[in-house]
């Protein structure tokens, strides 16, 4: 039988329940029926079953167990006939069926008359309905893509209970919906990970800021939400509950749409954040030269006339150029120690990227103090304290 869409069609305790339908009397009591020589369970009911009551235990071990159930011969005759009918029922609606047992039957539900339903969930119940209707019996149905999951999946819920561990019906999204083991194991070590995240920096004894705990909330919210989704698909839920699987499905597509869009306000756009980096990039260039000029001056009490001058391949140091353009930083000497650093930008820094940019070295005399910039052309003022940056004194040859 091909590995698609197999349904499991197994009756409820059915000796027993073949005897309880022939005298109702015997409904909601523990009943055990027995075999041909009354020595051993063939079937219990649930009532008996709940005692712990197994198919095939001796009847003394069960009557132990379960010393008031109620004991009859099992009426093998009349089973016969209520599976040649349940049978009769199934092969009507689907040519390919394979008899596992008296009361077990797979189905390969790709033979359906009118093909895989689209709607397993109401498939199942709908075998269901027909099945008790006819005969007054209670089946459970699996369907999954192969036969053991299939009468796994029967025997998850019992009785006259359906579990699909498949969530679409084409072979193609077969495939996709049998493999959801990957994103939930995605989804759980995503939570782990955020929850070890917030318990070392619990421990390190960094500060929880109320940033950090919300964004942890987010990361916990969005994981265990799909870990939740993948488990709902595996059990079948959302098959069996189309009309919420659609409202999850708009739902998440609206937010997902509005947080799109509260990104662009919040963060900008990606080519604003571009622009952003690149600011970034052109600071810390500027930094970087001004650095190794005041190195430079340091060394040999004069600044360099130009930048090709810091270049030193014994330090491996090469003058950084503009990411975006390519083209040399402007630079241009204003005094004996004083020097100017200019730059295009394209936006203006704001408080916050301008925090982390406020400049070290070397203090500037009166001029820009940090690298707080417009948009558009930018020069830097920098005048070197000898105070601070003094002349490195070279030891005296003899
Ligand atoms: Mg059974």
């Amino acid at each position: 039988m091909p590995a698609c869409c197999i349904a499991h069609i197994d009756v409820d305790a059915f000796f027993a329940s073949v005897l309880v339908r022939a005298d109702p009397s015997l409904q909601g009591k523990p009943l055990l029926a027995l075999g041909m020589g009354g020595g051993c369970v063939i079937a219990a009911s649930y009532e008996a079953k709940a005692k712990g009551i197994k198919t095939g235990m001796r009847l003394l071990d069960a009557r132990k167990l379960c010393p008031g159930a109620i004991e009859r011969i099992s009426d093998f005759a009349e089973a016969c006939r209520a599976s040649v009918h349940i049978e009769e029922i199934l092969a009507r609606e689907c040519p390919a069926m394979e008899k596992m047992s008296v009361d077990e039957w797979f189905l390969d539900l790709r033979t359906l008359v009118g093909g895989i339903p689209e709607d397993l969930g109401a498939w199942a119940l709908d075998t269901q309905c027909m099945i008790r209707r006819h005969l007054d019996l209670t089946v459970s149905v699996g369907i999954g893509p192969t036969k053991t999951l299939a009468k796994m999946a029967s025997e998850y819920r019992k009785p006259a209970g359906a579990t699909i561990v498949i969530g679409t019906q084409s072979p193609a999204k077969n495939h996709e919906a049998s493999r959801p083991e990957p994103s939930r194991r995605a989804a759980g070590a995503t939570i782990v990970g955020d929850l070890i995240v917030l318990l070392t920096t619990f421990l390190s004894g960094e500060e929880l800021t109320l940033a950090f705990l919300l964004k942890v909330l987010v990361v916990l919210l969005v994981a265990g939400a799909g870990f939740m989704h993948f488990m709902a698909d595996l059990w079948g839920y959302w098959v069996q509950n189309p009309g919420r699987a659609r409202m999850v499905n708009w739902s998440v597509g609206v937010l997902v749409i509005f947080a799109i869009i509260a990104g662009f306000f919040i963060v900008g756009t990606p080519g604003q954040a571009r622009e952003y980096r690149l600011d970034q990039q052109k600071v810390n260039d500027l930094q970087s030269i001004q650095s190794q000029v005041v190195y430079y001056w340091q060394q040999k009490q004069k600044l360099p006339a130009t930048l090709a001058e810091l270049n030193d391949p014994l330090s491996y140091y090469s003058v950084p150029v503009d990411p975006q353009t390519g083209s040399a930083y402007t630079y241009q000497v204003n005094g004996a120690r004083s020097f100017e650093l200019c730059a295009e930008f394209n936006t203006k820094s704001d408080g916050i990227s301008a925090k982390g940019r406020v400049v070290t070295m070397p203090v500037a005399l009166g001029t820009n103090d940090n690298w707080q910039h417009a948009a558009g052309g930018q020069c830097f003022s920098r005048t070197i304290d000898p105070e601070r940056y003094p002349p490195i004194i070279k030891p005296v040859q003899y």
